[in-house]
Order: structure tokens, then sequence, then C-alpha cells
């Protein structure tokens, strides 16, 4: 799912979600999930031996600035289900 920075309507559930987390945000799980920044893939790991550098997995792209997204516990659920993750 490619990130888009244009000023495309921000849906409904982002939007109750953000004013929720102001209410308590003590409690706000968040998860850090990195991504590839040249193929937007999250199959990305940290390269054995070399401190700091991730190998994506998918275009064997190599480097130390990975994309980071932090989701939200909510998010996060969305974000597996939409990649269709199994729970092993
Ligand atoms: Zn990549």
């Amino acid at each position: 799912m490619a990130k888009k920075k244009s000023k495309i309507q921000t849906p409904t559930w982002l939007l109750e979600g953000e004013a929720e987390s102001k209410t308590k945000k003590k409690t706000e799980k968040t998860f850090k999930v990195r991504r590839c920044p040249k193929c937007n893939s999250d199959e990305i790991s940290v390269v054995i031996g070399e401190v700091g550098v991730w190998e994506c997995r998918e275009c064997k792209w190599k480097g130390k600035d990975v994309n980071e997204d932090e989701l939200t516990e909510d998010e996060f659920m969305i974000y597996l289900d939409e990649k269709g993750e199994e729970v092993a």
C-alpha cells in the first residue's frame, strides 16, 4: 500500500482515532513498522554484522534510512490484516 501525501480525505476512523488518543494517551500502545524507502515493502531486516543497516528482501535495497510508521494497536491490527500475515 503506497503512502501518499496528497490531500485526499482522511478516513473517518482515523480522525476518531486521533481524538481518542488525546484523551487516553498514557495507555496507548504503539507499534513501529519499518518499510523499505524504495519499494515500501515491510519485508526488511537488519543486516547481520552491520550496525543499523537494513536490507529489503523484496528489491534488495540496503541502507540505514528506512521508513518508520508508528501505528496504534488498532491500526496495527488492520495492517496485519491487510498484510494477510498468519500468526504462527
Ligand atoms: Zn524494497
